[in-house]
């Protein structure tokens, strides 16, 4: 009862750390002197670090922007600040991506339930078929 596990560094934010630093995006342990100080005082780790400061694609013109400096629309996309500024608020991709999403799922359920009915078809085919001839030598071998 009085034996406890020792805890490694490689579990995430279930323990408060007692020494050094935990990174503010994922929590994991940074030793001293590792991780990214921000501007508004958090630390982030190398990966979290890029991650937050990686740079978005303009969907409409194709620029690379920061986060900041860009405004992402209800279909995902990223608009830069001078296509904004354009009055361009979104591509024409994007509505045609979420109606392909929404067709597609149309499609494959009507697939699915085509697929069933024949096979439910198909078996009361089978089944007249054989209460009709119960007896009937289908193919003699030859
Ligand atoms: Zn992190
Ligand atoms: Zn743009």
């Amino acid at each position: 009862m009085s034996e406890r596990p020792v805890q490694q560094g490689a579990g995430r934010g279930a323990f408060p750390a007692p020494a050094g630093t935990a990174c503010a995006g994922c929590s994991v342990q940074l030793a001293p002197g590792q991780g990214r100080p921000q501007a508004d005082g958090r630390v982030f780790c190398e990966s979290c670090h890029h991650r937050r400061h990686r740079l978005r694609t303009c969907a409409a013109c194709g620029a690379a922007v920061p986060r900041q400096e860009c405004h992402r629309n209800r279909y995902g996309e990223y608009i830069c600040r001078a296509c904004q500024a354009a009055g361009v608020k979104r591509t024409l991709r994007g509505p045609l991506r979420k109606n392909a999403k929404r067709v597609a799922l149309r499609v494959l359920n009507a697939l699915i339930f085509t697929a069933l009915g024949l096979l439910a078809v198909r078996f009361v085919l089978s089944a007249l078929r054989q209460w009709d001839t119960p007896v009937a030598p289908a193919h003699s071998d030859r």
